[in-house]
């Protein structure tokens, strides 16, 4: 039989971009991943239905790892750890595991970079020796409400899909409101909850603020059952007046708007990291598969219509990869590029994020297609890949919002573009 694979990993990101720590970490992760994760990834899912014990061990085996504090700036303890090159290769790496399993730590990066960025020293002196301690802390970043979570997303709504109202009351923020379908609800013990002071102040009016839980008048509902993407936990939460120091607000007004499209855009490059990760997942065991199992006399992979197939899965992953590691690097290149929440940015972030998602459907999709019965049965991991690719494509705007966000890198684009003919469609409409 012939080697499985002769490629040479090393080579799946260009030397001049990816820079001598981030390898280091890459291969740190892709042996913590070898070892730690891929025996266990089948028993780990299914733990999910039942103790969750080895999602939580995993967790523990990866605050060991000294990454939980690794966002915080070094004078709070940090490793200063904010490029979004590096989370992509981390996310890339595990995409081929039990991918959600590094979001119950993953979610302190997400929901403190907005304070990180705002430089709020009350916030990181009050939570940064928390995260460094040998103990799981967990955060989450609350944004997603029961009306939608793409309207709280697109820059045209400024903020008039936040529903979550907060007020300011002496030295407090009073917050009331419900968020659905965070990663970490139910377990985190903070949440950066996305608010709004007043719908007619639009970005201005949009506000980040931390609130660690337990804390009166905050209550949780249930976790959501989900077809992949089963070490993460999401479910539903309540706002009844509760409280925090008026100081736990990221920036400000105005502000607090920008870091949050930040938030978005860096999940977006993220996302794209994470799904190119499963599509290599699925690669590797079709690449696999198909050297072992012989039709019409000898290795699927041999005929000319199977490495046509497996070519096309190749082009998806490397162009993929290629994409995000660019526009991560622009992201995180702003004196080059410009600001990190521009609507550049929100286009090449949402452009990478598209493409990636769309292209680890397709590659697991023809995974499966390529092991037939046996890339559909769970005794491969192609139905896993499939499942758990899925949301990636679905959250952070999903594919219809991440295509008007490309367009407006492009030209100005604007949901709520005059109509020319609004006001005679209305006459014709009542007369
Ligand atoms: C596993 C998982 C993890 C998640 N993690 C988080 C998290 O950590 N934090 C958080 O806050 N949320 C989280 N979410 C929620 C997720 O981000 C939202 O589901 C996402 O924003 C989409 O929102 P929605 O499902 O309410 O869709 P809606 O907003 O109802 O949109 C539905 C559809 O309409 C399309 N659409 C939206 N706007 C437009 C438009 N203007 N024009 C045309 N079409 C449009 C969308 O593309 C989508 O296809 C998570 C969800 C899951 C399943």
């Amino acid at each position: 039989m012939d080697e499985v694979s002769i490629e040479i990993k090393e080579n799946r990101f260009m030397h001049e971009l990816v820079s001598p720590g981030d390898r280091f970490l890459i291969n740190m992760i892709r042996d913590f991943v070898d070892r730690e994760v891929m025996p266990i990834r089948k028993e780990m899912e299914a733990s999910t239905r039942g103790d969750w014990k080895l999602v939580e061990e995993v967790q523990r085996k990866l605050v060991g790892l000294g990454f939980q504090g690794a966002f915080l700036p070094p004078e709070f303890g940090g490793w200063n750890l904010t490029s979004a090159l590096t989370y992509c290769v981390i996310l890339d790496e595990f995409g081929r595991s039990e991918p959600a399993c590094i979001a119950p730590m993953g979610g302190g990066t997400w929901a403190f970079r907005p304070a990180v960025f705002a430089g709020n020293k009350t916030i990181l002196e009050d939570f940064a020796p928390r995260f460094l301690g040998q103990e799981p802390y967990v955060a989450c970043f609350a944004m997603t409400e029961p009306s939608g979570g793409c309207n709280i997303e697109n820059l045209d709504m400024k903020g008039k899909g936040i529903h979550t109202r907060a007020y300011l009351d002496g030295d407090e923020w009073v917050i009331n409101g419900a968020k659905v379908w965070p990663t970490n609800s139910g377990i985190a013990d903070v949440y950066c909850v996305v608010c709004n002071t007043d719908p007619s102040l639009g970005d201005d009016g949009i506000a980040l603020i931390y609130v660690p839980v337990p804390a009166e008048g905050y209550s949780f509902g249930r976790f959501e059952d989900k077809a992949g993407f089963r070490s993460s936990r999401e479910g539903d939460f309540y706002f009844d007046n509760v409280r925090v120091p008026k100081e736990y607000r990221a920036a400000g007004p105005g502000e607090d708007a920008k870091l949050l499209h930040d938030n978005l855009i860096f999940a977006r490059l993220f996302s794209a990291a994470w799904a190119i990760g499963i599509g290599q997942g699925a690669f590797d065991d079709a690449l696999a598969f198909t050297n072992e199992r012989k039709v019409a006399g000898k290795p699927i992979r041999q005929h000319s219509l199977a490495a046509n197939v497996l070519a096309d899965m190749a082009i998806d992953i490397q162009v993929g990869r290629d994409s995000y590691v660019n526009a991560a690097y622009m992201y995180d290149n702003p004196e080059t590029y410009g600001p990190r929440n521009s609507k550049f940015m929100l286009s090449r972030s949402s452009l990478t994020k598209v493409f990636c998602c769309e292209a680890a459907v397709r590659v697991t999709n023809q995974a499966m297609e390529l092991m037939g019965n046996y890339g559909y049965g769970t005794e491969y991991n192609v139905e896993k890949y499939w499942r758990d690719n899925k949301i990636i494509q679905l959250w952070e705007g999903g594919v219809q919002l991440g295509k008007l966000d490309v367009a407006r890198g492009y030209y100005d684009y604007d949901q709520f573009h005059e109509n020319d003919l609004y006001d005679a469609m209305q006459k014709m409409r009542s007369g």
